[in-house]
């Protein structure tokens, strides 16, 4: 039996030790714990163990489970590869989108505002370069994205996302992070209207005490709070 509450606790205090570590302030540093494949009981006992923010990776599953848990006071994240065509239905059912890799989905993100006053917190998601990372957009396009992005008035460009080949040793993946961090800040510094990286969200269950070492604002924690998928 998974205990969700007991790993809450274990993770939050990882959270924390690596924070001290680094000279971080916790507060710097918000868990979004991934939910996908895991049943609304699961995730209750999360939100009843203090989580409140959750990421899903596809909007049909997010879809399914939402309306037993429309009680919760929670902030969710779409964490997974988006489609154009479900651009409408991913503004609905998600507080924040971590995965824009193209103008194209930007653009449907930004006409599928209920409102022209309602902006949407959106992070572009990197390729780093490596052959087994398929997703993201590559470091070279990035800046020029980030300009467009932050042109729709419905969207709030707020930093980058990255998701680095797994590697049974957590410190392989420092570099991929450095990295993100190095290229948040160089586009930073170009000044580019509306333009903010202050987000890196980056470190999943068995890195992201590296990646707060490295700058981490989120985390996207899922094994470690809810024990291994199906
Ligand atoms: C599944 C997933 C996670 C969480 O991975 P764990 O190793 O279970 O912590 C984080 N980010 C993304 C994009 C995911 O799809």
């Amino acid at each position: 039996m998974v205990n969700i509450p007991e790993n809450v606790a274990r993770v939050q205090e990882r959270i924390a030790v690596a924070c001290r570590r680094s000279g971080r302030r916790v507060e710097d540093v918000r868990l979004v714990a991934i939910s996908k494949t895991m049943p609304c009981e699961a995730i209750r006992a999360g939100y009843e163990a203090g989580l409140r923010e959750f990421g899903e990776n596809r909007v049909q599953e997010a879809k399914a489970k939402r309306p037993a848990l429309s009680d919760l006071t929670a902030t969710w994240h779409l964490v997974g590869h988006l489609q154009t065509n479900k651009a409408k239905p991913a503004r609905e059912l998600f507080h924040w989108v971590h995965s824009v890799d193209s103008l194209r989905l930007a653009e449907k993100l930004a006409q599928a505002a209920p409102c022209s006053s309602d902006r949407l917190p959106v992070l572009l998601e990197v390729n780093l370069g490596e052959e087994t990372t398929k997703s993201g957009v590559r470091t070279e396009e990035i800046a020029a994205l980030a300009e467009r992005v932050a042109q729709f008035e419905t969207l709030e460009l707020r930093g980058l996302m990255v998701i680095p080949p797994f590697f049974e040793d957590p410190e392989k993946g420092r570099p991929y992070f450095r990295q993100l961090r190095e290229l948040a800040k160089e586009i930073e510094s170009r000044k580019l209207p509306n333009v903010s990286m202050r987000e890196l969200s980056m470190g999943m269950s068995h890195d992201f005490e590296v990646a707060i070492e490295e700058g981490a604002t989120i985390v996207r924690v899922g094994t470690a709070i809810f024990g291994p998928r199906q």
